[in-house]
């Protein structure tokens, strides 16, 4: 989801560029099986200055959030997708409200919000 939603900000310059490489990864491989799901620490945690010692600083949250979507995407540990897979569920499966209830507390909702409002603006009345 965080990937889906980055405006080019983030945590640090190190990160941000992490960010920009694995979405050039996966942009290029858009119908590739390449996605492996954890419920870890990851490839876009890596470079996050709020990773310590292979777990993150806001574990429990993140978890929560893991679940959340994990659940709405049924995607669990081990599984393996692509992008247009993860898109396509989202744009089926996510509505604006739902986004909200679990992303709402997260210090970037503002600006994921907004990109989710600019490309689906329909849904958002649901
Ligand atoms: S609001 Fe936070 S957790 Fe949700 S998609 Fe955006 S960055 Fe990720």
């Amino acid at each position: 989801m965080c990937l889906q939603s980055f405006q080019g900000k983030g945590y640090s310059s190190a990160f941000i560029a992490a960010v920009k490489k694995i979405l050039s990864v996966l942009n290029n491989n858009y119908h590739g099986k390449i996605i492996s799901i954890t419920h870890q620490c990851d490839d876009v945690c890596k470079h996050c200055p709020k990773r310590v010692n292979h777990q993150c600083e806001e574990e429990q949250e993140i978890m929560k959030l893991d679940a959340y979507f994990a659940k709405i995407f049924q995607l669990y540990a081990g599984d393996v997708t692509s992008m247009f897979e993860i898109q396509k569920a989202t744009k089926k499966q996510l509505c604006p409200k739902e986004f909200g209830k679990i992303c709402g507390n997260c210090r970037w909702f503002k600006i994921c919000n907004k990109h989710w409002n600019s490309i689906s603006p329909a849904r958002m009345d649901e």
